[in-house]
């Protein structure tokens, strides 16, 4: 009997009653097949008690059920835990697990590599090698579900992995349906966080869906010279394009946008560059998470002193704008933001390698 070549994962459930039309008449068991495959974790026809047994026999033959394998798990000693993700092709992404408390969050990838060349970031350099299918975006879920046991668990979700998820909105977005469904995940779509560099029609088409994930902004800097330098997709889309945008997005009541600005020592960092992002926000419902940069181990830049982190954030507090440091979470084992990239060349901070695996860590 031939191998069955038809993957069924990460189909939606109209296209799996589409598939499977030839093989049953009625469109319930696709419902059903549904739910096992992303409800309950099961890949197994034979497993799906509630279908007739014939045809489970059949599904067995022709089609398969193959998520994306986890090919190594680094985990750090605060618990952030990254898997490498091997995809049929052979290429691989990574997905970050990070706890805090109670609260589990997973960092998800939408594409191999990225095209966008961020200079503080580490998946630049692998330039973008494709986008990921929404079968690939849930299946990072899926797999973390499944090997961290959170099938009763709920969690939050960012794409703020490998890729620029304004490059792939529609596989984000037919993903973000499928995680959403309640026989599925029921992960609703605004409790994921998309981020972007500022991919401006990006931000204008998201604006489009009834239903949106909350939008972060990579914003890093706040002038074109020093945008551009450091974003090279500032020279398409500039600060005042970009804002124009943001300005325009509807946000739901209490909702806010968040930017993300990683402080760089000596390139970000001063008080002045605090002011005139104060200035920026002004009148916009946003909140801004600090993040200091995590090494990369490439020595163009570094991370600024604590005192100078905290003086930042203190500025952006006295001029009104709500703010935060964020905790770093799995350096050490390039987990952290701009660190994720497959590198298996680039030595871990720390100096060891995270369990013999590749070292690499989640972008901006
Ligand atoms: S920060 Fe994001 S958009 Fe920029 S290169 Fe890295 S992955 Fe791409």
């Amino acid at each position: 009997m031939p191998e069955p070549t038809q993957n069924l994962f990460g189909s939606e459930e109209i296209t799996l009653r589409e598939r499977l039309a030839p093989v049953t008449p009625h469109p319930f068991h696709a419902g059903q097949i549904f739910h096992w495959i992303y409800g309950r974790g099961v890949t197994d026809f034979g497993k799906m008690t509630d279908l007739p047994l014939p045809i489970r026999a059949v599904l067995n033959d022709r089609f398969r059920i193959h998520p994306p394998a986890i090919a190594s798990v680094a985990r750090a000693a605060d618990g952030t835990t990254k898997f490498t993700i091997r995809l049929e092709d052979g290429e691989e992404v990574e997905s970050v697990l990070i706890p805090e408390g109670r609260r589990i969050t997973l960092c998800i990838s939408s594409q191999v590599g990225c095209a966008l060349g961020c200079r503080f970031c580490l998946t630049a350099e692998m330039g973008l090698r494709r986008n990921l299918t929404p079968g690939e975006i849930v299946g990072q879920v899926w797999s973390l579900r499944q090997h961290a046991g959170l099938f009763d668990r709920t969690f939050n979700l960012v794409l703020m992995g490998m890729g620029e998820p304004m490059c792939n909105l529609d596989a984000v977005m037919a993903a973000l349906g499928i995680l959403a469904d309640q026989r599925s995940f029921a992960t609703p779509i605004r409790r994921v966080t998309l981020s972007t560099v500022g991919h401006v029609p990006g931000i204008r088409a998201l604006a489009r869906y009834p239903d949106r994930p909350r939008l972060a902004i990579s914003l890093v800097a706040t002038t074109d010279a020093q945008r551009d330098r450091l974003m090279p997709i500032n020279r398409k889309y500039p600060i005042r394009e970009l804002f124009s945008a943001l300005r325009e997005y509807p946000l739901r009541p209490k909702e806010r946008i968040t930017f993300e600005f990683v402080l760089m020592a000596g390139i970000n960092d001063s008080l002045e560059e605090a002011r005139r992002l104060a200035r920026l926000l002004h009148g916009l419902r946003s909140k801004v998470n600090l993040i200091r940069y995590n090494r990369t181990g490439r020595g163009e830049f570094s991370p600024p002193a604590e005192y100078r982190v905290k003086r930042f954030r203190d500025r952006l507090l006295e001029l009104g704008i709500p703010v935060s440091i964020r905790k770093q979470k799995g350096e050490e084992i390039y987990a952290a933001c701009g660190q994720l990239a497959l590198r298996r060349d680039v030595p871990p901070p720390g100096g060891k390698a995270g369990g013999g695996g590749p070292q690499s860590g989640r972008s901006g």
